[in-house]
C-alpha cells in the first residue's frame, strides 16, 4: 500500500530524513516513534504530498506521490500535528468545507452523517469548532481526514496535549478504524505506540533504526534470554541442580538478596526456553522457587541501547498512563454512555 524507498529530505543544509527504507501493507497498524526533531512529522509531509522529497521514491498504491500527485493523495487522509481547523465554522460546516476542497463523489449528506457518526460527534455537529475541548477538535480532524473514505490514514501526534479519558478515547477509535484502514501514526510516547499498533518503526536522527513488533522487538534486539531465578536452599546444591537442566550453558550466584534465599542468573544455549525444565527439576529436588523471572529488555530499555541516548529517557515517562488509569476511565466512559442511553 506504502512504499518508500532511498528517501530523504534536506532543509538547506540540514539533513532531516537519510535514505528511509519501509513497507506497509494493505489493513497495517503502524507507529512512528521517536523523539521530538527525529523526522516524523517531516516523513508524514512526504507520504502525503505535503512537502517535496530531496532523494527517493514515495508511491501510495501504486502511484508515485511527486509524479502522480492526485491519484496518490486521494488515498490518503492526513491529520497533521496542528490541524488546520476553522474555529467559526461548525463542525458540519466544516467538513462539508472538506468534503468540496476533496472534490469527494459520494452523497454529501449521507457520506458526513456516518462519518459524525462512526467518530461520535454527533452531539457537536452543530457546535463553532471554536468552542469545541481539544478531544472534540482532534475528533474533528480524525473525521476531516475520513472525508473521502481513504484507505490510508496518516495521524502525525493523534493524542498530543489531550488529557488521560481524551488519549484513550482516540486510541480507542484509532483501533476502530484500524479495521477498515491502514494506519500510520506517531509519537514520542512508547506506551502510546504499543497501545494501537502491531509494528513500530523506530525513527531518531532522521534514520529508521528498528521496525518490527513490539514483542519481536524486544526478543531480537534484547539477544537476552537468560532467567533470574529466587531459590531457598544451599548455593552448592541449588547450583548443582540448576546446572543439571538440560540446555543450561551456564549459572552464576548473584548473592542473598532477600533474607534465607539466593538469585541466581541462568543462561541458556542459544535462543532455548529452560522455564518448565528449570521449574520441574528444582521441585524434584525440592527446592522452593520464590521467583523466576525472564532478562527480557522493554521496548524502553531496546530504545536507549539501540539509540545509545540516556538523556531520552524523559520522553517516555511524561505522559505515560498505567493499566489502572486505563480501567478507572474505561469504567468512567461506559457509565457516561449507559447515563446517555437511558435519556
Ligand atoms: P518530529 O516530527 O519527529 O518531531 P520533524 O520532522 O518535525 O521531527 O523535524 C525533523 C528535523 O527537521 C528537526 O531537526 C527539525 O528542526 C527540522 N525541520 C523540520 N521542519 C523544518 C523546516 N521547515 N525547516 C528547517 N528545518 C526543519
Ligand atoms: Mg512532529
Amino acid at each position: 500500500m506504502i512504499n518508500v524507498s532511498g528517501l530523504s529530505k534536506r532543509y538547506g543544509t540540514h539533513l532531516a530524513v537519510e535514505n528511509a527504507n519501509f513497507r506497509i501493507s494493505k489493513g497495517e497498524v503502524v507507529g512512528f516513534l521517536g523523539p521530538n526533531g527525529a523526522g516524523k512529522s517531516t516523513i508524514m509531509n512526504i507520504l502525503t504530498g505535503y512537502l517535496s522529497l530531496t532523494q527517493g521514491e514515495v508511491k501510495i498504491d501504486g502511484f508515485n506521490i511527486m509524479t502522480d500527485p492526485e491519484l496518490a493523495k486521494k488515498r490518503i487522509g492526513y491529520l497533521p500535528e496542528i490541524p488546520p481547523l476553522y474555529l467559526d465554522m461548525t463542525v458540519r460546516e466544516y467538513l462539508y468545507f472538506i468534503y468540496n476542497l476533496k472534490k469527494v463523489k459520494f452523497p454529501k449528506k449521507a457520506h458526513i452523517d456516518e462519518i459524525i457518526r462512526l467518530v461520535r460527534i454527533t452531539e457537536v455537529e452543530g457546535r463553532l469548532i471554536k468552542n469545541l475541548s481539544k478531544g472534540y477538535r482532534q475528533r474533528v480532524g480524525i473525521a476531516g481526514a475520513l472525508v473521502g473514505n481513504p484507505d490510508v490514514l496518516i495521524l502525525d501526534e493523534p493524542t498530543v496535549g489531550l488529557d488521560p479519558k481524551q488519549i484513550i478515547e482516540i486510541r480507542d477509535l484509532i483501533t476502530k478504524l484500524g479495521k477498515n484502514h491502514t494506519i500510520i501514526l506517531s509519537s514520542h510516547i512508547l506506551s502510546e505506540v504499543q497501545a494501537v499498533c502491531k509494528r513500530v518503526i523506530i525513527i531518531n536522527r532522521g534514520h529508521i533504526i528498528a521496525d518490527d513488533t513490539p514483542e519481536n522487538l524486544s526478543k531480537t534486539l534484547s539477544k537476552d534470554h537468560s532467567l533470574v531465578a529466587r531459590i531457598i536452599g544451599k548455593e552448592d546444591d541449588v547450583m548443582g541442580v540448576l546446572n543439571s537442566v538440560k540446555d543450561v550453558k551456564s549459572v552464576e550466584c548473584l548473592g542473598e538478596l532477600e533474607s534465607g534465599s539466593r538469585d541466581y542468573h541462568i543462561i541458556p544455549e542459544d535462543d532455548a526456553d529452560i522455564r518448565a525444565d528449570v521449574t520441574k527439576r528444582l521441585a524434584e529436588r525440592q527446592k522452593v522457587l520464590l521467583s523466576l523471572r525472564s532478562n527480557e529488555l522493554t521496548l524502553e530499555q531496546i530504545f536507549l541501547r539501540i539509540t545509545g541516548e540516556d538523556d531520552m529517557q524523559g520522553f517516555f515517562k511524561k505522559e505515560e498512563i498505567t493499566e489502572e488509569v486505563i480501567e478507572e476511565i474505561k469504567e468512567e466512559i461506559n457509565e457516561e454512555n449507559m447515563e446517555g442511553e437511558e435519556e
